[in-house]
């Protein structure tokens, strides 16, 4: 492994792409990554909350850069998706798989590259990949999930229990003015790569305390799937424990739960469930405006590519469900929004399928270097300036290995989607990277034509109709899969 990374190294060092020559300066990166925020919760993600949702700031940086319809995460849970993002790796080459996992500490990742190709780099907010973060010219991030009210955070060089509380301060606030600080502070000689990691809107949803309120007298819609029966639909799904009503906890809505049951508890935990959320969502959305404010009155604008995105999406009353981990597209799918000055044409929407893999080879491209070869995203630079590659990838493999962890019983399964079908296997068993450990569940399949069936409620894998498409899915499920390296 190590011949490889640095012959990668040595890739990204030697052979600066094509553009490199004519960049005359290389652009600064803001990376905002937010935890579990949905694409239905942005105003300009035009989803059933549209009404009512409120993304200011979020909305017009849509409207002055490109909106993506099918950004994904290659395993939509916390750690391991913060992995794929930082190494440009599938779980099962960077070992990052369930939330007990720990980055390598030797690992080379995106931090470390960006340096050598003459970037400042920072990390500030949520980093969860169990060790101290590495690769960093600068970091201060919150100790494992963090808390919202009066968070804690540990800068670069304190010991390992000092940490310093930011006493009356809201964890979106504290982490955009410690990022602000950062910046002021920089060596202006160089350029910089600022990841910005908000807590919000992760459980259990403690809003600031001035957008407690926001939404406390409207009514939010529904989803269409809000009291799905999973009809024809796997028994594993239907056995997934993140229904809304039933599988919360007192905790995650901060009240009692009434002596409700069925529709009525559903109805009911989803409008608590939704204020709070959204409520959360609040507090990015102002502070990805002061961020961007801050690059105004800086004159820092044109020269830096500002980013937003999500570790992976969220349900948000789909299906009857709140969470992720499933391969349907409230959680497969994640915000990104990319707002590059002169690049990217303002106001566009592109529908290209984008992988969580593909932001470090992006960020190497940008800076004037290339991916290792051992990175298996491939750079979206040509995208973002409106020119879609003709070989761009029409289906993405996604894996999730956090078996039936008690707290959610979600299977283990994997699939392929593409522009228009979704194929999952959920194969029943429990494999980890040592291989099989039992079998307990029959396998199963769902196939969802997403273009006639975008709720993903009319499983058609047993349709007749559907026999031939189904032919070449298994097919391309199989080669993405060997493709990626994934043997298990
Ligand atoms: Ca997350």
């Amino acid at each position: 492994m190590w011949r490889c990374i640095v012959f990668g190294l040595l890739t990204a060092l030697l052979v600066p792409s094509a553009g490199f020559a004519q960049e005359k300066k290389k652009p600064n990166i803001i990376y905002i990554m937010s935890d579990d925020h949905a694409n239905a919760a942005i105003g300009a993600y035009g989803s059933w909350l549209k009404p009512v949702v409120k993304t200011p700031n979020l909305d017009k940086l849509a409207k002055q850069g490109m909106r993506f319809t099918r950004s994904m995460v290659t395993n939509s849970i916390c750690t391991p998706s913060r992995a794929a993002m930082l190494t440009g790796q599938y779980s099962h080459k960077n070992g990052v798989y369930t939330l007990n996992d720990m980055l390598d500490k030797g690992r080379i990742h995106l931090g470390h590259l960006m340096r050598m190709l003459g970037y400042q780099t920072a990390l500030i907010g949520k980093w969860h990949l169990g060790i101290d973060p590495t690769g960093f010219d600068y970091w201060n991030v919150l100790p494992g999930q963090g808390v919202y009210i009066n968070p804690k955070l540990r800068p670069i060089g304190a010991k390992a229990k000092e940490l310093k509380e930011f006493t009356g301060g809201y964890s979106e606030d504290v982490i955009t003015n410690l990022s602000i600080d950062w910046l002021k502070k920089r060596d202006k000689t160089k350029p910089f790569m600022l990841m910005c990691h908000f807590k919000a809107p992760h459980r259990p949803w403690d809003p600031a305390p001035r957008f407690k309120d926001l939404y406390k007298d409207v009514k939010i819609p529904e989803p269409e799937t809000l009291y799905d029966d999973f009809k024809g639909r796997s028994k594993q799904v239907a056995n997934i424990k993140m229904r809304i009503g039933d599988d919360f906890m007192e905790r995650d809505l901060q009240k009692p739960i009434p002596m409700m049951q069925g529709k009525e508890l559903r109805a009911w935990a989803y409008q608590e469930y939704l204020k709070r959320y959204l409520a959360c969502v609040a507090a990015v959305d102002e502070n990805v405006g002061r961020l961007l404010a801050f690059l105004e009155e800086n004159g820092l604008s044109e020269d830096t590519i500002f980013i937003y995105t999500s570790d992976q999406g969220f349900f948000l009353g789909e299906h009857g469900f709140y969470d992720k981990r499933l391969m349907y597209d409230p959680a497969l799918l994640t915000p990104l929004i990319i707002r590059w000055p002169g690049r990217t044409p303002a106001g566009s929407v592109n529908s290209d399928m984008i992988v969580n893999i593909d932001h470090a080879p992006t960020f190497l491209e940008l800076a004037g270097g290339e991916a290792p070869k051992d990175m298996q995203g491939r750079s979206y630079k040509s995208i973002l300036e409106g020119k879609t590659p003709p070989d761009w990838r029409q289906s993405v493999y996604y894996r999730y290995w956090m078996h039936l962890d008690g707290s959610h019983n979600v299977p283990a399964h994997y699939g392929i989607r593409t522009q228009r079908y979704t194929l999952i296997h959920f194969y029943g068993k429990h494999l980890d990277m040592k291989g099989a450990k039992k079998m307990d569940l029959a396998p199963e399949w769902e196939l969802f034509d997403n273009q006639k069936d975008p709720q993903q409620v009319r499983n058609v894998f047993a349709d007749p109709d559907y026999a031939p498409v189904l032919r070449e899915l298994r097919m391309e499920l199989d080669k993405r899969k060997r493709e990626s390296g994934d043997e298990l």
